[in-house]
């Protein structure tokens, strides 16, 4: 009896209840690893890995602002970290820049 009244009850609920839609990421399903963008080799399902776009950025700026080259960062963090700053900061042919910085700094230790 009891069972049968919250089972009607339930019924009743259940049918004025509006359905929600589907989570977004739900319907998205799992999505392929990728590299991440930052050059770090790290592999995300979305652009970067969590925090590596603050990262990014982070090096775009400390070479905007002259603290380090993109020669440094190559050789102090990795190549393709150095690459994907180069390609954040819209410039094209980086190994040119490379050996630019690289013979710019020969020159001044001579
Ligand atoms: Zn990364």
């Amino acid at each position: 009896m009891a069972n049968n009244t919250l089972a009607t009850l339930n019924a009743a609920v259940n049918a004025k209840l509006v359905k929600l839609p589907a989570l977004p990421g739900a319907a998205r399903g799992n999505r392929p690893l990728v590299k991440c963008e930052c050059g770090c080799d790290g592999l995300t399902q979305r652009r970067f890995v969590p925090g590596h776009d603050a990262r990014l950025a982070g090096w775009v700026k400390r070479v905007e602002r002259g603290i380090v080259t993109l020669e440094w960062i190559a050789v102090n963090a990795s190549y393709g970290e150095a690459k994907a700053t180069a390609r954040a900061m819209g410039i094209d042919n980086f190994e040119t820049l490379v050996a630019l910085d690289a013979a710019a700094e020969t020159e001044a230790t001579e």
